[in-house]
């Protein structure tokens, strides 16, 4: 049973390189983050090493080899974090230097499996690798050691070198369509009611990495609620008290783990949703729980407002990508963005 849910072409890929026997030394696996990644990884890691003889329903999931390596526990199984400040992922890795890489990696990648049949190396963030860490990695695809495969997981192709993408065979990870989330979380989390299944997978923009994080850790709704409060409350207050914000918001951005991407991304959404609630479209707003507060913000906003609005939004995101003052690009929003009356 593949855990994996929503890429059944990367699946079937894998699957009929199982069924074939033509599994690559090397895959490059790549998709936006919270997709799904490490998770496919880890069904690849369980296909390979499970015991079940019928090579169609590997992994089954129930044998002692896909128990093992599902509890990370396997002596096989290797998972390298390139990528630094990564506080995304479910699954502990340690983060690699070059000579972590260069000792750890190289001193196991030579050796025989111990307990299953094929070693895997799991290695994300293969786009934030320097030259070093990438020499190491394309030093052993050019001389790939048997009963071995290295996965290389990675947000984009874009940032790799030549040489590494064309020795591995790749394959992408797509976002998933939301319905499929909401089903999923309905499924999996039928006890979880905090918030509808449905506005988490509208949150989740098609990552299920991202609606699983939200339903078993409260902190990431609990930012998304106070997020969206102080956007609110810019839009009820005056000059004065929306300068005194201002500090709040560069505060938000200037210390998130995304670099303000996200933040900024709950702003566009949250005035996207205005747009669909005065545009008479309210069901299908991403903020489902504040739907009463933003028909509330909507009444008291005309259309050229809020699409005026949108578009100061949209040029503070472009400003922040050329690293503009932060301070000032947002009181500049602050003394343009409307007043709901
Ligand atoms: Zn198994």
């Amino acid at each position: 049973m593949w855990v994996t849910k929503g890429q059944d072409r990367a699946v079937q890929l894998m699957q009929s390189a199982l069924v074939y026997n033509r599994i690559s030394h090397a895959y490059l696996i790549s998709g936006p983050v919270n997709v799904g990644k490490t998770t496919f990884a880890l069904d690849i890691a369980r296909a390979l090493n499970c015991l079940n003889d019928d090579v169609s329903l590997v992994p089954c999931g129930i044998c002692s080899q896909c128990k093992r390596i599902s509890s990370m526990v396997h002596t096989d199984v290797f998972l390298f974090d390139v990528q630094s400040g990564n506080t995304g992922d479910r699954i502990s890795s340690n983060r690699v230097t070059v000579d972590n890489l260069r000792e750890d990696f190289i001193s196991q990648v030579y050796k025989k499996p111990f307990e299953g049949k094929v070693r895997i190396f799991i290695i994300s963030g293969v786009n934030h690798m320097r030259v070093e860490q990438a020499n190491v990695i394309l030093k052993t695809l050019e001389e790939p050691p048997e009963d071995t495969v290295i996965l290389l997981l990675s947000d984009q192709i874009d940032g790799i070198i030549e040489t590494i993408v064309s020795r591995c065979q790749l394959i992408t990870l797509d976002y998933m369509d939301t319905g499929m989330i909401e089903n999923h979380i309905k499924e999996f989390w039928p006890d979880f009611e905090t918030y509808s299944a449905r506005e988490i997978a509208r949150l989740s923009k098609g990552l299920l990495g991202w609606a699983h994080n939200a339903v078993t850790d409260d902190t990431v709704m609990i930012k998304r609620d106070e997020l969206v409060d102080i956007y609110e409350l810019i839009l009820k207050h005056d000059l004065d008290e929306r300068l005194h914000e201002s500090s709040t918001v560069v505060e938000k951005f200037r210390t998130s783990s995304t670099s303000g991407k996200y933040e900024l991304d709950v702003w566009m959404t949250f005035w996207r949703d205005i747009l669909l609630v005065k545009t008479d479209r309210s069901s299908e707003i991403t903020n489902i729980s504040r739907e009463d507060n933003l028909k509330i913000l909507a009444a008291g906003l005309s259309m050229d407002q809020i699409i005026k609005s949108i578009n100061l939004i949209s040029e503070f995101g472009n400003n922040m990508k050329f690293n503009v003052n932060l301070r000032l690009i947002v009181d500049n929003l602050m003394l343009n963005l409307p007043q709901a009356s």
